[in-house]
């Protein structure tokens, strides 16, 4: 059995196979798996999210820059959105 998504392989992926993920935002996971938006957008999403709903995979926003976002300020970002950013840094 292959291990794609395993071990060295992975280092050799642009940031290592890591980033925040576009649907659930969490930070530092592994973004493996391709999802493709009604707009025909694709997004690299965390495994948890390879399985979220059309909605879910609607309303994630597509960061042109890494976040700095952490787990605390996820809710206001959800609620949010991309336009305005809840915390200055
Ligand atoms: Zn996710």
């Amino acid at each position: 059995m292959a291990k794609n998504n395993r071990g060295k392989s992975l280092y050799k992926l642009p940031t290592k196979a890591r980033g925040t993920c576009p649907v659930c935002l969490a930070t530092r996971i592994k973004l493996l798996y391709t999802v493709k938006k009604a707009d025909g957008i694709q997004l690299q999403v965390c495994k948890r999210c390879s399985k979220a709903s059309t909605e879910r995979i609607e309303a994630a926003i597509v960061p042109t820059a890494p976040l700095a976002y952490r787990r605390k300020h996820k809710a206001a970002f959800h609620r949010y959105g991309a336009k305005q950013p809840p915390v200055a840094f």
